[in-house]
């Protein structure tokens, strides 16, 4: 097989702009029968694989490693398989992470790429990695998506905007995880590469439990030693609250969970957050409360992170931060109040910082551990969404939002 990764020899320090075919492509054979993708198989999986080839199943350990720890995708460079097996390999498989159309690496470190998955012009996805300073070290926490747009529509939400178009296969979406890792080793030699991504918020474009089966797949890979290895109190599942799911994925894996709260009482969130109409926050607490009780001991389940966008005027008054401690009175959770990033044509505002911050000494001041998410990225439209929006806009919903608003102001004025 002669899949190759080539990936623009970019300086990651300056702020860059890449554009379509010189970014990440993979290479396919033009004999090209339909191959299997590795890139996104689970070890149960890809033994199956190897078993259903006649092989022994412990090559799915080490096809995996050489795949999602040494960043390999040319079959023929995995040396500790025999020469028969790779020609075999060679003839079925590929390794292929998702192409990459549009990449910008901010001054201040913050990566973002734009991915195209399948074939239409406007299937792309993207995926942010922002790194900050902890006690513990430097993270690099990987923003992932799991669809391509989203069908939830929640107001504020520059992908919402976009409509739904489909799921992410789990290629796809473990292929942005690879693709991050890979930036940072374009010129390292293969055994000197290390993976630098620490941690994973499944909250970019899509909701991820709506892509249930794909998702899991993925985060199983993402824990799994003989790929990413990560802990699994570094792999967060964020969701805007589909109550069934998160009891399904208490059962299926152990990873934290955030929830996109946004709005502290039905009515508000019923119009910020739709979903909420169908499963209302009595419905979401008590789900968290059953994630957490689950294993209560395990340190990924202590608490439920609770992520708060700040809109001026909306959802950042007095009242609505002591609904908050009414509301999270009985769940462990910590708060990350996150100052909305405007986008074109967004309805919303962000919060003042003298806003942010009363708000956020309300919450402290009643025992809550409450964080402002520092803002990352400005200079590369970084909030979820806002590059995808960019690059193409799909529904033309921004044109149509932006007339409304137009017309709310022409009324305005003319009642004024
Ligand atoms: S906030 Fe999340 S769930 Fe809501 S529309 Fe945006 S991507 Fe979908």
């Amino acid at each position: 097989m002669n899949s190759e990764v080539v990936t623009s020899s970019t300086t990651p320090d300056e702020q860059q702009q890449t554009h379509s075919t010189s970014a990440q492509t993979a290479k396919v054979p033009s004999d090209a029968v339909q191959k299997v993708n590795l890139l996104g198989m689970s070890r149960p999986q890809m033994e199956k694989f190897f078993e259903d080839m006649g092989e022994k199943k412990f090559r799915a350990g080490q096809v995996m490693k050489w795949i999602h720890q040494f960043f390999v995708t040319d079959i023929a460079e995995m040396t500790n398989i025999s020469g028969k097996l790779r020609e075999k390999l060679e003839k079925i498989c590929e390794i292929k992470a998702p192409e990459v159309v549009h990449k910008n690496y901010s001054k201040d470190g913050t990566r973002k790429w734009v991915f195209r998955v399948g074939d239409g012009a406007g299937s792309l996805v993207e995926t942010v990695l922002i790194p900050a300073e902890h006690r513990s070290g430097l993270r690099r926490t990987l923003c992932i998506s799991s669809q391509v747009g989203c069908a939830l529509d929640c107001s504020f939400c520059s992908t919402g905007k976009q409509g739904f178009q489909r799921d992410l296969t789990p290629d796809e979406i473990i292929g942005q995880l690879w693709v991050a890792n890979y930036s940072y080793m374009e010129d390292v030699p293969v055994a000197e590469r290390e993976r630098s991504v620490t941690n994973v918020v499944m909250m970019g474009m899509g909701e991820p439990l709506l892509n249930y089966d794909a998702v899991l797949s993925s985060m199983t890979i993402m824990l799994d030693d003989f790929a990413y290895g990560m802990s699994k109190r570094r792999v967060t599942l964020s969701t805007s609250g589909v109550v069934p799911k998160i009891d399904q994925l208490v059962k299926d894996i152990d990873v934290a969970l955030a929830i996109s709260l946004h709005a502290p009482n039905d009515e508000l969130r019923n119009e910020l957050v739709p979903i909420n109409k169908k499963y209302p926050l009595a419905q979401l607490i008590a789900a968290c409360q059953r994630y957490i009780a689950k294993d209560g001991n395990e340190s990924s389940r202590k608490h439920v992170t609770i992520e708060y966008v700040m809109l001026e005027g909306v959802n950042d008054q007095p009242e609505h931060a002591q609904q908050m401690i009414k509301l999270l009175k009985n769940l462990p959770s910590k708060i990350n109040l996150i100052p909305f990033n405007p986008f074109p044509h967004a309805p919303y505002g962000r919060s003042s910082r003298n806003r942010i911050i009363s708000f956020q000494k309300t919450l402290s001041d009643a025992g809550f551990v409450c964080t402002i998410r520092q803002t990352r990225g400005d200079d590369i439209d970084a909030a979820c969404g806002q590059l995808v929006g960019q690059v193409a806009d799909r529904t033309r919903r921004a044109e149509q939002w932006k007339k409304k608003v137009e017309q709310q102001n022409v009324i305005v004025r003319s009642q004024g």
